[in-house]
């Protein structure tokens, strides 16, 4: 029969990137998908401009090019305090996306247990499916996201074979506290589990919180499978750039996934990538300084016209608590994706609906993030302000 599988059936697109084409559909400022909309450091450019005549143009070796692999793996080195071997342990794929997926289906086998935060980045929730795992969700608790950990170690006690954790977390920007990770990883240590860290995130940390890498702590490079792209550190989304990190046997596993799903990343892009990880420490402080410049001028700029938020500790996103909108007579019966569109074609700026990253039932959240200019952040503001009008 011409049917589609029962796999490729039991999710829907990405809500995240869909909001993205309704914004260009309708002109809206595009404040979803979360990516920047300034340039990438000039270095960079002048490295991918190099490349264009010098190449390479034809494939690199599939798990990465050489020279950029050992590159990530003196970077995770400096994080982990350990060596990184570029030839074992070292893997580059299209996106952190492909590294969460290659993770994924690198540990489980059908019907394996896998933990997940909620709220969580929906990719984890089609990630579980298309590797047969099944999510037991950990709820992470307003307003500051905290959980419990007796519910993780419950996980573990039902099987669990991993977890994931998204550090800083999107969409609700927490940023895991050292102790938050010690516990878990001592839990995963116990009941001999994985770790999956997605740390895409990594540097847009704000005072007085700062990153732990998973993989950084006494005992847990063994069982962390760490996930990272280049794509927000160096504002190169487009590029598909992603890596994996962890133990030998692991990334071994991963590195088959992966060349049969895509043989590899760019090999130009991956060239001119290398230029990036040189760029010295100055160029990440700058960068957390001017994402705190952006999440000041967001949240002030929020609170000045009274929608109420959340505070996020890192990552580029902030959630905006749309309730008292939902109870007002024009919007009656309205779900969270019917807002945001009714946004996009109303206000002019687009957002996604808080239900897309949530287990529970949550109809009262949307997510903006602030990767962009000042300009255009002014710009959503005065929008919003017409929105925040219906409430005052
Ligand atoms: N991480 C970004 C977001 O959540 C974009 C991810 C993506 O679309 N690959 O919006």
């Amino acid at each position: 029969m011409r049917r589609v599988s029962d796999r490729a059936e039991a999710f829907t697109d990405s809500v995240i990137r869909r909001m993205t084409r309704i914004s260009d559909e309708y002109g809206a400022i595009n404040l979803s998908q979360g990516f920047p909309d300034f340039d990438p450091p000039r270095e960079i450019l002048d490295a991918l401009e190099k490349v264009v005549y010098a190449g390479p143009h034809q494939y690199s070796i599939t798990f990465g090019a050489k020279n950029l692999r050992d590159a990530l793996a003196r970077k995770h080195e400096k994080t982990v305090g350990r060596q990184v071997d570029p030839e074992t342990e070292v893997l580059v794929t299209c996106g952190s996306t492909e590294a969460m997926i290659c993770a994924m289906m690198s540990i489980c086998n059908p019907g394996d247990k896998v933990m997940v935060f909620s709220p969580f980045y929906e990719n984890y929730g089609a990630d579980a499916i298309l590797a047969g795992a099944e999510p037991i969700y950990i709820p992470l608790v307003p307003p500051d996201y905290g959980f419990d950990i007796r519910l993780v170690e419950q996980g573990f006690r039902e099987g669990a074979k991993a977890i994931i954790i998204c550090n800083p977390s999107n969409p609700c920007g927490k940023v895991f506290l050292q102790e938050e990770l010690e516990a878990i990883g001592a839990l995963a240590v116990a009941y001999d589990a994985f770790v999956v860290t997605d740390e895409v995130y990594e540097y847009l940390v704000y005072p007085p919180y700062t990153h732990t890498c998973m993989a950084s702590l006494p005992g847990m490079y063994e069982h962390t499978i760490t996930c990272n792209s280049l794509s927000k550190t160096y504002s190169i989304t487009g590029w598909r750039l992603g890596y994996l990190i962890g133990p030998a046997e692991i990334v071994e596993a991963a590195k088959k996934i992966h060349d049969f799903l895509t043989v590899g990343a760019a090999a130009p892009l991956q060239e001119a990538a290398v230029t990036a990880l040189q760029l010295p420490d100055s160029y990440y402080e700058e960068l957390r300084a001017l994402y705190t410049r952006k999440r000041e001028y967001m949240l002030t700029g929020l609170d000045r016209i009274g929608l109420k938020h959340n505070i996020p500790q890192g990552t580029y996103f902030v959630l905006v608590d749309i309730r008292e909108f939902l109870e007002l007579p024009q919007f009656a019966g309205y779900t969270d994706l019917e807002f945001c569109e009714w946004m996009i074609r109303e206000i002019g700026v687009a957002a996604v609906p808080g239900s897309s990253f949530f287990h529970e039932e949550v109809n009262h959240l949307i997510r903006l993030h602030f990767a962009r200019s000042e300009d255009t952040l002014r710009e959503a503001l005065k929008r919003l302000e017409k929105l925040a009008a219906l409430i005052r």
